[in-house]
């Protein structure tokens, strides 16, 4: 079958690679549909971070049809559509049994630890597969496992109803803590250097459009989220928002941020940390046809296989097109 793997830093080949066996005890064998290309797949291919085998099937979101469960698997069945948790996780350690499966010890995810779904098919744990709603289209439940970073970044917060909300970075993340912080009430302020980005989810959203050192208001925002990991981003959010919030951080940059802690005591203000997710993703895919208008605002068509390695290299040079790339893998029909 056609696959993209990557090998090595900055080397993701299309190959044709042998079809997943039958699925063993426990596992399931997923004729993949749709996938979409995930900011840390970019990442990974930039600097090799998360590495742990080569090659590997690149690719943890996406959805399918399961062509085949293995023995003991109840909770899906051939001919299922499914969407897919992208934690590989050993559900032994003592985060996984406290239900902290985003800080598992031996936390992994699909596409670096196993392989995962820029391919025409992906054997998976059968707890990695979730049956999907009826009639939620592909092109959403591929959006599922984003969008439940994005619920978990959001619940981290816990900004009041009704109090606005600040977000720097304008990508997919972005747009859906955007679009799920406006669900709830908060009126959203944006922020990203890519002014055509940020005016697209200002649109979505119904937000205001501001600059990282530009006019606030009188009264600045409380609470932020930010989802581009830049230290001199976040180190201008600590520096300008109000006192008595928090600041949610959910993006994965480079380089140190020099801190004075008594800024954050004196403003009585929160920092969280916030890693993939914990039981938002249920929760996320039973959203998804709510949010299907503005989720569609996100994408384009899709891509084939073979496009990848160049839709990488225009992503990574922020050449114009989709905030998320989804690929057409051939698995099942889009
Ligand atoms: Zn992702
Ligand atoms: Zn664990």
């Amino acid at each position: 079958m056609r696959a993209v793997r990557l090998h090595g830093p900055g080397d993701l080949r299309v190959e044709e690679v042998e079809t997943p066996p039958a699925p063993g005890p426990g596992q399931v064998l997923v004729g993949v549909a749709l996938a979409g290309i995930c900011g840390s797949d970019l990442h990974n291919y930039r600097t090799g971070a998360w590495i742990s085998r080569a090659p590997s099937v690149a690719g943890h979101e996406f959805a399918g049809r399961v062509r085949a469960v293995g023995a003991n698997v109840r909770h899906v069945a051939p001919g299922d559509r499914v969407y897919v948790d992208s934690r590989y996780l050993c559900g032994t350690c003592a985060a996984c049994r406290a239900g902290l499966g985003q800080v598992c010890e031996n936390l992994g995810f699909i596409g670096e630890a196993i392989d995962g779904g820029f391919a025409e098919a992906a054997l998976l744990p059968a707890g990695n597969v979730g049956r999907a709603p009826e009639g939620v289209p592909y092109r959403q439940l591929a959006m599922a496992e984003s969008l439940a970073v994005a619920l978990h970044a959001v619940t981290r917060l816990q900004a009041p109803e009704g109090a606005p909300v600040i977000v720097t970075g304008c990508g997919p993340i972005g747009a859906l803590v955007a679009i799920l912080a406006a669900r709830t009430g908060n009126p959203v302020m944006l922020i990203d250097r890519d002014a055509g980005r940020r005016a697209l989810v200002a649109d979505i959203v119904g937000g205001q459009e501001a600059e990282l050192d530009g006019d606030w208001g009188r009264e600045p925002p409380r609470h932020a989220i930010d989802t581009t990991g830049a230290p001199v981003v976040i180190g201008t959010l600590i520096e300008r928002l109000g006192g008595g919030g928090g600041l949610a951080l959910v993006g994965i940059g480079e380089g140190q941020l020099q801190l004075d802690p008594v800024k954050l005591v004196e403003k009585d203000m929160s920092l969280v940390g916030c890693h993939a997710f914990a039981d938002e993703l249920a929760p996320a895919v039973a959203m998804l046809a709510d949010l299907e208008p503005a989720l569609d605002r996100l994408i384009a068509a899709p891509i084939d296989l073979d496009a990848v390695p160049e839709a990488y290299r225009r992503q990574l040079a922020g050449e114009p097109g989709p905030l998320k790339v989804l690929i057409a893998c051939g698995g099942d029909a889009p």
